[in-house]
């Protein structure tokens, strides 16, 4: 008895050393952060991605199946393969840095949670790493950024102003509505000497100075402007860009709209079994719909008018300028209901298993999709905001003009898409639908709405 609980004490023992050894401290701006351990790769240190990624003030972004991890901070992203065998985690392309490869290991997934290598994910968002032995700590400190410079870059309505920013920080916008301001704070940062303020054509002034630990940017709208705002890598740093959009569009010319009719060719999409393939399905209501717009005056045109192949490039870049961009296809729907989608990085498992799918039956390569998910997260695809808002005005007019129901709306990292950018929207309707004489009456009636009063008799 005595001996077999004085055994069972000296394996408590030696396992308790085992995760000592295991357990690292982690630091990061003073702050400790829990959950690190040196024992999934050896000797390389790992923390919690969600609560590394936190520490340091970046956005953290997961795909669906977790395959890869992103962390966005000031202009920068850095994505992370994902392992799930920790003995392969030191492969070489792990990491990418503003999608350029930078060394490390791979995030390591372990009982459901992802674990990142703290030195290289550290270093690549610009913190210096170190380690002290004795207290089995690893130190992580960030520098404080300093706006460097404001100016402005071209004249009239397509001005822009530009915020220097000396290193990676987080920041975040807000607009002021009631004094028609736009505020952008930077954490963890300082005015430099010699940044003042300045005076613009497409806005009426910009001021930077000091708030709590950061510094906040004030710019005030000039009237009937918006604004846009995205983040660029520069150097170490990285800038910010605003540009003032006019809000005004009574003198807008004739709307132009864009009908991609999915698949074609050598790819015929889904067999629909009494309605034929989706790519005749697709070019029939694409061409009838044309009709009904041209017929309120609209500009139409369609990206493939006969049954030839498309390639997914061609059919985004007729996207670029268009008011309205609609990729239609067939799905595998109960009659009167549709799934629309739109440009975003992928809101959900589903949207994002959807993307994949759409994006690979259009042979679309890996790195374009990456490239086009960076871009979106960067804050680079112009007018985003709008696709979901016209999505969700799509459900709600062929809802009132004819009973269908979006079974899905939702954003989707869709490359064919990326031209027409957040002017874009994919549908997916049921072989029924496509064939029948009111689902184009009651499309043509929604997106005209959709585009405004460019209609000759509206
Ligand atoms: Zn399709």
């Amino acid at each position: 008895m005595r001996r077999r609980s004085l055994r069972l004490a000296v394996l408590l023992a030696a396992l308790l050393a085992a995760v000592g050894l295991a357990q690292t401290a982690l630091v990061v701006n003073g702050v400790p952060v829990d959950g690190s351990t040196s024992a999934l790769v050896k000797g390389t240190s790992y923390a919690p991605a969600a609560a590394l990624a936190s520490a340091l003030g970046a956005r953290y972004f997961t795909d669906a199946d977790t395959t890869v991890v992103t962390l966005q901070l000031g202009g920068h992203i850095l994505e992370a393969q994902v392992a799930t065998d920790p003995a392969k985690a030191s492969v070489s392309g792990a990491l990418h840095l503003d999608g350029t490869v930078v060394d490390g290991p791979a995030a390591v997934m372990q009982d459901g949670d992802v674990f990142l290598p703290v030195k290289p994910v550290a270093q690549a968002l610009g913190g210096s790493v170190a380690y002290l032995q004795k207290q089995k700590t690893v130190v992580v400190v960030q520098p404080r950024a300093q706006l460097t410079g404001m100016s402005v870059n071209g004249s009239g309505a397509g001005q822009q102003l530009v915020v220097q920013l000396s290193a990676p920080v987080g920041y975040s916008r807000f607009y002021n509505q009631p004094v028609g301001t736009l505020q952008l704070h930077f954490d963890r940062t300082d005015v430099g000497s010699g940044v003042s303020g300045l005076q613009g054509d497409s806005f009426v002034r910009a001021d930077a100075g000091s708030s709590g630990d950061g510094t906040d940017v004030r710019v005030q709208l000039a009237p009937n402007t918006g604004y846009h705002v995205y983040s660029l890598p520069d150097g170490t740093g990285f800038r910010v860009v605003v540009t003032f959009p006019p809000t005004n569009t009574a003198q807008a010319p004739l709307p132009h709209i864009v009908i991609d009719p999915g698949h074609g060719g050598q790819d015929p999409g889904i067999n629909f079994p009494g309605y034929g393939s989706e790519a005749s399905l697709t070019l029939a209501f694409s061409q009838q719909l044309q009709k009904l717009l041209q017929g309120r005056g609209f500009d139409v045109t369609l990206t493939r008018t006969g049954d030839y192949s498309v390639d997914a490039s061609t059919r985004s870049r007729d996207g670029i300028g268009a008011d309205l961009f609609v990729s239609i296809h067939g799905a595998v729907l109960p009659p009167g209901q549709f799934n629309a989608y739109y440009l975003s990085d992928a809101s959900s498992v589903d949207s994002l298993t959807m993307a994949i799918r759409q994006n690979a039956q259009s042979a679309v390569q890996s790195q374009d999709v990456s490239a086009l998910r960076r871009r979106i997260l960067l804050g680079l695809v112009p007018q985003i905001d709008v696709g979901r808002s016209f999505a969700d005005g799509l459900g709600t007019q062929l809802f009132q003009n004819g009973g269908y129901r979006a079974a899905v709306t939702t954003g989707a990292p869709l490359y064919v898409l990326g031209g027409a950018a957040g002017r874009g929207v994919l549908l997916e309707f049921s072989p029924q639908d496509l064939a029948s004489d009111t689902l184009p009456a009651a499309l043509a009636g929604a997106l005209a709405n959709l585009v405004g009063a460019g209609g000759a008799t509206q």
